[in-house]
């Protein structure tokens, strides 16, 4: 018997995915899932023709590790499209598995241990184990939910200024926001560039729901503000914007010194993305723009189908102005144990959420929430619909 317990100190100070167990738990049950965020519906076809084209013209090596010219171009291309920046796909682009990989590649690129990093709370899960990995010390500053379905998360200037200081080495950014649908607006970020500028901070901001807005709302990308285009880390990604989460094909646009290190880091970790799937990236980024007015229409009429539902049936919702998560207070139901509730939801009403306490560091602060995502097509949706209706019927206390 080994006398040694072999396990790093790391994989002590964080717990498996919460979001990615709901997955499994909503297959043992045979609920709908609305718990782990993806679409169960088509990618374009275009796309789907690109990566089968490049598979059958042999682009099946080892593309170049910082990722495919095409790719890069078209990622350039489209910053100077939609951000109005000037990005050199030679020397600040890394195209990496996914923007999960880029967040965690940046960050093992930019941190030394006990580096501070400030991350809003609710915060997508990913952030607190990223930080634990790189050494980061996290920092939380609250975003605080509405007063009524149609307000918006805010957060205080005050605590926001309180959490830099001289040890403060970034911020992570996340716009449209994962899980309470926020879009941070052109005056807060500069109220966060102002403060980037005077603690000499990074910025590291995942815009993976960029095209999905709703309500008039308008993305607005911390790199376009002045003085921000040297310290920013922008991530980003084809998982939510082309509905191909498992092709694990994103990206981080940086400064030349910052990807530099990004692409070290990357390349030890994964050596590339996939190579096929890159080629169908830059086909990708070629569709019409008509292409992302449906896509956020299609989500925006989803949005509306879920959350009246959900109010019906009990919870009360806090509307999202992007992304594809309706964040929900559970407190009407008299329930105190979000993690209880999520799993008394997938097995007795047969639909799979996230409990709350998944995106809080004290779980207790998201006790009374739980969060369910829309990327569901419209038979799915039903589904859900018609399980919801039972809770009125008494399903939840049985
Ligand atoms: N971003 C999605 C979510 O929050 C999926 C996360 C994942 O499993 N990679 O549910």
């Amino acid at each position: 018997m080994p006398t040694k317990h072999f396990l790093s100190d790391k994989v002590s100070h964080f717990t498996e995915s919460v979001i990615r167990e709901m997955t499994r738990q909503a297959m043992l049950h045979g609920a709908v899932n609305l718990a782990q965020g993806f679409p169960d519906f088509s990618a374009p076809a275009e796309i789907k023709k690109a990566a089968q084209e490049a598979v059958a013209a042999d682009v099946n090596q080892y593309a170049i590790t910082w990722g495919a010219k095409s790719l890069r171009n078209a990622i350039a291309r489209q910053m100077g499209i939609w951000q109005g920046i000037t990005v050199d796909p030679e020397k600040e682009i890394t195209v990496c598995c996914g923007s999960t990989e880029a967040m965690i590649s940046t960050l093992l690129a930019v941190c030394n241990a006990g580096d501070e990093v400030v991350i809003f709370e609710p915060f997508y899960e990913n952030y607190g184990p990223d930080s634990v990995l790189s050494g980061a010390k996290p920092k939380f500053v609250k975003l605080r939910p509405p007063k009524d379905d149609v307000g918006e998360w805010t957060f205080d200037e005050k605590e926001l200024r309180r959490a830099f200081d001289k040890h403060t080495k970034a911020i992570i950014l996340n716009t449209p926001n994962n899980p309470t649908g926020k879009v941070f607006t052109r005056t807060e970020l500069e109220l966060i560039r102002d403060l980037c500028v005077e603690f000499d901070v990074l910025a590291i901001t995942d815009e993976i729901y960029e095209h999905i807005l709703y309500d008039g709302t308008e993305h607005v990308s911390m790199v376009s503000l002045d003085g921000m285009r040297d310290r920013t880390v922008t991530i980003n990604g084809m998982s939510k914007t082309y509905s191909v989460t498992g092709w694990r094909v994103g990206w981080a646009v940086a400064p030349e010194k910052i990807t530099n290190a990004i692409r070290k880091v990357h390349d030890f970790l994964t050596v590339g993305a996939p190579a096929p799937l890159q080629e169908a990236g830059a086909a990708a980024l070629s569709l019409p723009e008509a292409y992302y007015m449906k896509l956020a229409e299609g989500y925006r009429v989803r949005r509306d189908h879920l959350m009246p539902a959900l109010t019906m049936a009990g919870f009360k919702c806090f509307r999202p102005r992007g992304a594809y998560y309706v964040m929900t207070d559970i407190s009407g139901f008299g329930a105190t144990d979000d993690v209880s509730f999520a799993r008394t939801l997938v097995s007795t009403v047969g639909v799979a959420a996230v409990p709350g306490s998944s995106f809080y560091h004290e779980p207790s602060a998201g006790r009374e929430r739980v969060r369910f995502h829309f990327a569901r097509r419209r038979e799915t949706l039903e589904a859900a619909v018609e399980r919801l209706g039972r809770i009125k019927a008494g399903a939840l206390s049985a």
